[in-house]
C-alpha cells in the first residue's frame, strides 16, 4: 500500500501549496508555480520565439502592420492594468512576424505578445477583429493560465513518481489530462470573457469576437500545424457564449466611443510601464479611490436591476464557508463585493436573500432592496429560518424576519 500512501500525500501537498484564487475571475486555480517565475520563463521563451524569425527579417518588416498592431494592443493594455493594476509592472511588449502561412497571435505570462500576418492576412482581418484575438490572448496572461498549465503539469509528474510504475495506466491519464488542459474550456472561456470585455473598453466592437471565430471556422478547412486553431476551436458553443456576452459589453463600447480621445493610440516606445488608470475612467476616478475594475457579471447586473437569481438549495456548507467575509463586507459597507459573494455562492435561503437587500439598499438601489427584503422576509416566515442551522449559525447573528421587515419599514412602501 505505500504507493497509495505516498499518493495521497501528494495529493495533500498539491491541495495545501497550490490553491490560490485566479487574479481575474476569483476562480479557485492550482498554482504551484509562483506567477513571477512563470514570467521570468516566458522572457526567454518569447527570445527564443522571435530570434528565428528576426534572423530572417521577417519580423516588423512592414512598419504599416507594425503600428496598426501596437496601436491596437496599446488600447488593450492600458485597459488590462486597470483589472490588474500589478500588470502595470510588466514589460509588455509586442512584435510582428511576417508569416502569411500561419494563423496565429499569443500572449506570454508577463505580457510578450506577437501576431503572425497569416492571421491578419487570411482572415482579412479588421482592428475590431484584432483586437479580439489580442483581448483573448492577454486574457490568459491576466488570468495566470500559464502557472496553472505548468502546475497541471507538475502535479502530474509528482503523481506519476508517486505511483510508480505499476500504474502505468493512471499515469498515462495524469499526464493526459496535463496535456489537455491548455484547450480547458475553463481557460478558454475566461480568456474569451476577458478579451470580449478589454476590447469593448478599448473601443472595440464587441460584435467582432463572434464574427471573428466565424471566420476562424471558414478558414479551419487550410489550418497548419501552429496556428492558433489547433487549440482554439472555433465551435459554435464559444460563438454563442460570445454572442451572449456581446450585448453586456455594448455600453462600455459607446463609452469608450464617446472619449476616443482619452485612449491611447500610439505607442511611444515597444516596451514600457503602463501607468495603472489610464483610460477613459482615470480622470473622473481620484488615485486614492482607484481600485481594481472587476469584470462585468451578468449575474450582477440582474442584482442590480432587482432580478438576482439565487437556485442553489444545497449550497449551506459554500454559504458557512464564507459567512465571516460577508459578514465583514456588511460591516465594511463594501455592497458590491457583498453581492457579487452572495450571487457567487448563489445559496437560495433568507439569509443570502438579506445580504442581496443590504447590498441594494447600500447602493441605494431601493426597489430592488425591497424586493430582496420582502423574499428573505417571506422565505424566513413561511418556510423557515436557516439562520439556526443544526450545527452552524449561517447569520452571524442577523435574526430573521425580523431584521428583514424592519428594513422594509425603513424604506417605506
Ligand atoms: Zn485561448
Amino acid at each position: 500500500m505505500k504507493p497509495f500512501k505516498s499518493l495521497v500525500q501528494a495529493a495533500l501537498f498539491v491541495t495545501l501549496a497550490g490553491c490560490s484564487s485566479n487574479p481575474m475571475t476569483g476562480r479557485s486555480q492550482l498554482t504551484l508555480v509562483p506567477e513571477k517565475s512563470v514570467i521570468a520563463q516566458s522572457v526567454s521563451a518569447y527570445k527564443a520565439e522571435l530570434a528565428p524569425h528576426a534572423k530572417k527579417g521577417k519580423l516588423n518588416d512592414d512598419e504599416r502592420v507594425v503600428r496598426r498592431v501596437r496601436a491596437i494592443t496599446d488600447r488593450l493594455v492600458a485597459q488590462a492594468v486597470r483589472y490588474r493594476p500589478d500588470s502595470a509592472s510588466w514589460a509588455w511588449e509586442v512584435n510582428v512576424i511576417d508569416d502569411p502561412k500561419t494563423l496565429n497571435a499569443f500572449c506570454m505570462p508577463g505580457g510578450k505578445m506577437a501576431i503572425y500576418t497569416g492571421l491578419i492576412d487570411k482572415l482579412k482581418a479588421t482592428d475590431d477583429e484584432i483586437a479580439q484575438v489580442m483581448g483573448h490572448e492577454i486574457g490568459h496572461a491576466l488570468a495566470n493560465h500559464g502557472a496553472e498549465k505548468m502546475s497541471v503539469g507538475m502535479m502530474s509528474d509528482i503523481l506519476v513518481s508517486a505511483i510508480g510504475g505499476r500504474y502505468q495506466q493512471a499515469s498515462q491519464m495524469a499526464a493526459l489530462v496535463a496535456w489537455q488542459l491548455p484547450n480547458s474550456r475553463g481557460a478558454e472561456t475566461e480568456a474569451d470573457r476577458i478579451g470580449i470585455e478589454l476590447a469593448a473598453r478599448a473601443g472595440y466592437d464587441p460584435d467582432a469576437a463572434p464574427r471573428l471565430w466565424q471566420k476562424m471556422k471558414e478558414a479551419s478547412g487550410e489550418k497548419g500545424r501552429f496556428d492558433l486553431l489547433s487549440t482554439h476551436p472555433a465551435s459554435d458553443t464559444r460563438m454563442e457564449e460570445l454572442a451572449a456576452l456581446a450585448p453586456h459589453m455594448r455600453p462600455l463600447y459607446a463609452e469608450a466611443a464617446k472619449n476616443p480621445a482619452t485612449l491611447p493610440t500610439r505607442l511611444a516606445a515597444n516596451v514600457r510601464d503602463v501607468t495603472p488608470g489610464d483610460g477613459p475612467a482615470s480622470h473622473a476616478v481620484a488615485p486614492a479611490a482607484l481600485r481594481p475594475l472587476a469584470l462585468v457579471n451578468p449575474a450582477y447586473e440582474r442584482f442590480r436591476g432587482g432580478e438576482a437569481v439565487l437556485e442553489c438549495e444545497n449550497c449551506a456548507l459554500s454559504f458557512s464557508n464564507r459567512a465571516g467575509k460577508l459578514k465583514t463586507l456588511d460591516a465594511s459597507g463594501d455592497w458590491e463585493s457583498l453581492a457579487r459573494e452572495v450571487l457567487d455562492v448563489g445559496y437560495s435561503q433568507d439569509i443570502a436573500w438579506y445580504y442581496l437587500g443590504r447590498a441594494a439598499e447600500g447602493q441605494g438601489l431601493r426597489d430592488a432592496a425591497r424586493r430582496y427584503y420582502q423574499h428573505a422576509a417571506n422565505l424566513a416566515r413561511h418556510k423557515e429560518t436557516h439562520c439556526k442551522g443544526l450545527f452552524t449559525d449561517l447569520c452571524n447573528g442577523i435574526r430573521l424576519p425580523e431584521q428583514a421587515e424592519t428594513a422594509l419599514a425603513r424604506l417605506g412602501k
